[in-house]
């Protein structure tokens, strides 16, 4: 018999040993569950990241990722313990090949990246911009983007328990890096979020509410609760999403009773107005989900939430590959409940060539993934278009595989364009990366570039 293409096999979760790194042998369970200690213990810089995993790394990775961090990364380093022990989790540092499986590791590649992990020719996409889906162009009052009729995506804070290479709010959240400064808020964040609450308080066509960041997780508690409380006193909001990446890199702060019995506060309200909260997560890969990212989601399902949804991006060499894919959606929902929803395409910001994959490809492993997970949970891969939003990646109008330029439409308005008469005829461009087209069409970009009118 010949064997399907990929093959079921449940997998119990595991939490790697974290006192295999010398750096944390003597930590115990007790701190590791405590998200303090995760929070002071997070890997900022190469000095951290030598004193955890000891002699385990050669000197070449250093050296590779100091370069990164001097020319390239737009973003700075921010690594809980968490997810540095899920890096390389069946190997110890004294093992040989620790240093060639951490370069190698789908984690990895993405926390932490190196400069020679970057395409040589083209670290960028000319077109690549840092606020690349103009939010901050669709802002309604500082910080609240409003691209969809029905929906606001309010982004809290600029700041994360984690910062992730590929971020797509490279322009306003994390620290400054050496080739990035980042654009700040200009009003306080009690003003920044009073003036939120007073546009949905007027905006009853807006029904769906992300409460975004960065991370609601670097929020104060009492804070974000009062903001969702504000919220759920909205007649027309409906929906209500809490985006946290930090339930896969920081579970521990979500199983703290300070966190659990707030939300069941939330929760209890939401179900007596018909108000649906949800957390939407962000997991790229599936060594990621352990024991505690696990716990962590169904302490927020047995606090009466609707649902805990995770929204993945794809990341070559992290997760291009049907069966990463696979094994992931099968972690999050079978022993986490974690809903599978969308991957994403990586957006088109400075630096994320190397990570960004073709809309062929996307389109493929939607393809591949198909019949396999219940349908229910069969995650849409999501093209953001520029100026557009969210597409599904079969929904593209035309395709130039040759200069890998896709065309796209849309059926509403965004903020910027309620007086423009032709925005619902207009076609919207989404480029491939450069270094995967044919030649004529690599050489079509090299001339585009050599005239930068054509670029700009
Ligand atoms: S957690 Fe989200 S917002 Fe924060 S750095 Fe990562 S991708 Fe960006």
């Amino acid at each position: 018999m010949i064997e399907q293409p990929y093959v079921y096999r449940h997998k119990e979760l595991v939490e790697p040993d974290w006192q295999r790194l010398p750096g944390w042998a003597d930590v115990s369970r007790q701190d590791w569950a405590s998200a303090q200690w995760q929070r002071a213990h997070c890997v900022k810089n190469i000095r951290q990241l030598r004193q955890v995993v000891g002699g385990g790394l050669d000197e070449r990775f250093y050296a590779d990722l100091e370069r990164d961090q001097a020319e390239r990364a737009t973003m700075s380093m921010l690594v809980p313990p968490q997810m540095i022990n899920t890096m390389v989790p069946h190997l110890s540092p004294a093992d040989p090949g620790f240093s060639e499986a951490f370069y190698a590791d789908p984690v990895r590649r993405y926390m932490i990246p190196v400069f020679t992990d970057r395409h040589a020719d083209w670290p960028s996409h000319p077109l690549a911009s840092r606020d690349s889906l103009h939010e901050a162009e669709m802002w309604a009052v500082e910080g609240l983007t409003h691209r969809y009729p029905t929906k606001v995506l309010a982004e809290l804070l600029p700041t994360c328990p984690q910062y992730c290479g590929h971020c797509t709010r490279m322009d306003l959240v994390g620290n400054p890096t050496a080739v990035v400064d980042k654009h700040k808020f200009t009003l306080g964040r009690d003003d920044r979020l009073s003036a939120m609450m007073e546009y949905l308080r007027t905006s009853p066509g807006v029904r769906d509410v992300v409460v975004s960041g960065g991370d609601v997780a670097n929020m104060p508690w009492p804070r974000l609760e009062s903001f969702v409380a504000g919220l759920l006193e909205i007649e027309n909001i409906r929906d209500i999403r809490l985006a946290t990446k930090a339930l896969m890199g920081l579970p521990q702060y979500w199983l703290t009773d300070e966190v659990r019995a707030g939300m069941e506060r939330l929760a209890t309200v939401a179900r007596q107005r018909d108000v649906s909260i949800a957390i939407h997560t962000h997991v790229n890969a599936a060594q990621s989900v352990t024991p505690l990212v696990a716990a962590a989601a169904k302490a927020m399902l047995g606090t009466g939430i609707r649902d805990v949804r995770n929204q993945g991006v794809l990341l070559r060499g992290t997760n291009d590959k049907t069966e990463q894919l696979l094994d992931l959606c099968f972690a999050l929902l079978d022993d986490a409940k974690i809903m599978p929803y969308y991957f994403y395409m990586c957006d088109m910001v400075p630096g994320s060539e190397h990570w960004r994959l073709s809309l062929a490809e996307a389109q493929q492993l939607q393809h591949d993934i198909m019949g396999y997970l219940p349908g229910f949970a069969t995650p849409r891969f999501i093209c953001d278009v520029p100026y557009v939003g969210k597409r599904w990646v079969h929904q593209v109008a035309r395709y130039d595989r040759e200069r890998g330029i896709s065309y796209w439409t849309k059926n509403y308005r965004t903020a910027v364009e309620l007086g423009d008469p032709m925005a619902l005829q207009r076609e919207y461009e989404y480029y491939d990366p450069i270094h995967l087209l044919p030649q004529a069409g690599q050489e079509y970009w090299r001339a585009r570039v050599a005239t930068p009118a054509s670029v700009g």
